[in-house]
């Protein structure tokens, strides 16, 4: 029987949470290192895929999370005007693939994956600034002075990992040519449909919708723009004003907008490299490793892929170092592919010249759904089989 290795890791977002949630369901030893000041409060919704959600049902949180989220029937594309490119039957394709989609607030998700972990196994205020293998471990050390060793060390700290940036030296993400506003709205409106996902493009300008419960909508804005040089904060009244001709209920989901939950980022991927991934007893998952544009709503759900994947790999191979190159080798193409797709996904959405959008909506009407769903199937499909969990 392997013995399992201690592992520590460095961020308690989506993919470091998992991380540990899958290495506890394994029975391994894991402490998690969380720079905030405890889990966050805020953010705005996700989209979890059958890929994302068939890890999770092995971790034993299918209930929790359905009980929580609100799931998705159908994705809708139209134009601003509201005439439809897209309809994908999200709900039907996801049941074949032996699961479901869900919309969910983010907070939820967090709070969800921290209450599943044994207690005491996080700590907040922990902001790890230095990383060096001693000889007898991974040696994590802290801003407070602190330090902890362990066999090996995750990096699951996000879009601008400091352990990344340790190891390869610094690697600006590379920016993808737009802004993203997001936020939640108090809306009950009937033409926000249970189940539905759905997309309004125009020309350098997207709006998303989520349905996350009965009372609240998830709701996203894309613009396409330089990069800012300095920070930029959200602009809720200037959205209003440029969706106020889009099509309904984007002008009525706006006006019920909560000013305080608005947030507004740049977004950025990084091309996934096979120089820039682990050294020795140190690997990276999620952000930390592949950032991806958030066009097909693939970043997390691919970082809790990678938790699942780690943790078979360190659980299966003895030698821990072998382990973390077998999992980065083992997921290298799919997550490149999933950065490449959603580059190009972005590229397509926020096109912004008028002929360039005229035949980008013809070409999507004339091409047959089968096609497309078929397509979708391809993006959400499990990279590891599912159990009776999954849809249940
Ligand atoms: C607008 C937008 C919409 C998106 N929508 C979706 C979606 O619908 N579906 C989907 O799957 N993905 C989506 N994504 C992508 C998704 O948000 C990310 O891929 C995911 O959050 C990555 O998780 P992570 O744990 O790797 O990183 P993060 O969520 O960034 O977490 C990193 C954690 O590490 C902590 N940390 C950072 N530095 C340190 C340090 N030095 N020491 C200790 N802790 C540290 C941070 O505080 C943070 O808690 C979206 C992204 C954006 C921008």
């Amino acid at each position: 029987m392997v013995k399992l290795p201690t592992m520590t890791v460095i961020g308690g977002g989506i993919g470091g949470l998992t991380c540990a949630l899958a290495w506890q369901a394994v029975g391994g030893r894991v402490s998690v290192f969380e720079r905030s000041v405890g889990p966050s409060e805020v953010g705005a919704g996700i989209t979890l895929w059958p890929n994302a959600m068939v890890v999770l049902g092995r971790l034993g949180l299918t209930e929790k999370l359905r009980a929580a989220g609100h799931e998705l029937e159908e994705g809708v594309i139209t134009d601003q005007r509201g005439r439809p490119l897209l309809r994908t039957p999200v709900g039907s394709v996801s049941r074949s693939l032996g699961s479901v989609s869900l919309g969910i607030h983010r907070a939820t998700l967090l709070s969800i994956l921290v209450e599943a972990l044994a207690p005491g196994l996080i700590e907040y205020r922990k902001e790890c600034v230095r990383t060096e293998d001693d000889g007898e471990g991974i040696v994590s050390r802290f801003r407070d002075g602190s330090a902890f060793r362990s066999d090996v060390l995750v990096a699951a700290d996000g879009l601008r990992s400091e352990v990344f940036g340790q190891v390869h030296g610094t690697a600006p993400p590379r920016y993808a040519g737009y802004l993203c506003h997001r936020g939640i709205a108090q809306y009950a409106g009937e033409d926000v449909p249970a189940g539905t996902a759905f997309e309004a493009w125009g020309r350098g300008l997207r709006f998303g919708l989520v349905r996350l419960d009965q009372e609240r909508v998830y709701w996203f804005s894309n613009e396409s723009a330089p990069e800012p040089e300095t920070r930029i904060e959200p602009d809720l009244s200037r959205l209003r004003r440029v969706f106020s001709s889009w099509r309904a209920p984007i002008p009525a989901v706006l006006a019920a907008a909560d000013p305080a939950s608005v947030l507004l980022h740049p977004i950025f991927d990084r091309p996934f490299r096979r120089d820039r991934q682990g050294r020795g007893q140190l690997t990276f998952v999620g952000d930390a490793a592949h950032p991806m544009t958030p066009d097909l709503g693939q970043g997390a759900c691919q970082a809790i892929e990678d938790a699942a994947e780690l943790s078979d790999c360190l659980a299966r191979v003895a030698d821990p170092e072998m382990a973390l190159r077998a999992y980065e080798s083992h997921r290298f193409p799919r997550v490149n592919r999933m950065v490449r797709r959603s580059r190009f996904q972005g590229f397509v959405s926020q096109h912004s010249t008028w002929i360039g959008c005229l035949l980008r909506n013809t070409i999507i009407r004339c091409t047959p759904e089968r096609l497309l769903t078929a397509s979708f199937r391809d993006l959400v499909a499990p990279a590891i089989r599912p159990t009776r969990d999954d849809s249940h």
